[in-house]
């Protein structure tokens, strides 16, 4: 059946995050503590990292599965009762604070994530296979949506000592990487950004599809869907299983193309997308 919806994951995808992520750590460098920064990478990059395991391999994780366990129940720890958002990074700079015994408060934290966000949107840029992807996809009349996880952006209340989550606010930095791609000349016909639910729960999945099918005026066929991301499990695996989609793309920039099962294809760049 051909494929009439592709859905593209940004960060890492469409967006190359990781220049973005680079360059803020050198502006955090600047103001705090070379072990608190240090920390805060690690933090990051066990997440990520753990967050694409496939196959059991740790091997790509700072610390292993111990270390991913440990920063995700930290994580829920200092959110309370905001779970979900593991990819907080006022959360993490109050681990990278913790376990390095930084001078911070938790609206210092707070600071520490805005001057990230800041920098990260200054500096991360579109992949150059977008533009041309995206005009494939046009010239065979197939529309082009979004799908997101939060940035998990949260915000310090003094007065009961607590983190809070507000979408609107949240959602700020998400949307101007969005933007970023559609500055590229990409119509994007639908995008479903990450809320209180997010990767990899059933209820979002079925939200991305419903957004779609909303923007299109009719109920999407999810065997005329195809995924694209960089996380095996939950940009591909558990999307193509819930909703029973046609088609998955698993990124994997710089390596080559394969098989992986009838409907799940391995991919090293957005070109080899059909
Ligand atoms: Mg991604």
């Amino acid at each position: 059946m051909k494929i009439t919806d592709y859905f593209f994951d940004v960060d890492y995808t469409l967006v190359d995050f990781g220049i973005g992520h680079e360059q803020a750590l050198r502006t955090l460098g600047k103001k705090y503590p070379p072990a608190f920064v240090d920390h805060f990478a690690k933090v990051f990059l066990t997440f990520l990292e753990g967050l694409r395991v496939k196959d059991n391999n740790w091997s790509k994780v700072p610390g292993g599965r111990e270390h991913f366990d440990s920063v995700m129940r930290l994580s829920r720890e200092l959110a309370g009762r905001i779970t979900q958002h593991v990819w907080s990074r006022e959360i993490w700079a109050c681990i990278a604070r913790d376990e390095t015994h930084a001078q911070l408060t938790p609206a210092e934290c707070f600071d520490v994530a805005s001057l990230y966000w800041e920098s990260v949107i200054a500096h991360a840029t579109v992949y150059p296979d977008v533009a041309p992807l995206y005009a494939h996809l046009a010239s065979h009349n197939s529309r082009f949506h979004v799908f997101t996880s939060s940035d998990a952006r949260l915000k310090w209340d003094a007065q009961n000592s607590t983190w809070i989550y507000e979408s609107k606010f949240s959602n700020i930095s998400k949307m101007k990487r969005v933007k970023l791609v559609q500055t590229e000349g990409v119509n994007i016909t639908s995008v479903t950004l990450g809320d209180l639910d997010d990767k990899p729960s059933p209820l979002f999945y079925k939200r991305i599809l419903d957004t779609a099918s909303q923007a299109v005026g009719f109920s999407l066929n999810p065997q005329q869907c195809a995924f694209v991301g960089d996380s095996f499990e939950s940009d591909v695996k558990i999307p193509l299983e819930q909703l029973r989609l046609g088609r998955g793309y698993w990124l994997c920039r710089g390596n080559g193309f394969r098989e992986i099962s009838e409907s799940i294809r391995q991919i090293g760049t957005l070109g080899e997308v059909e």
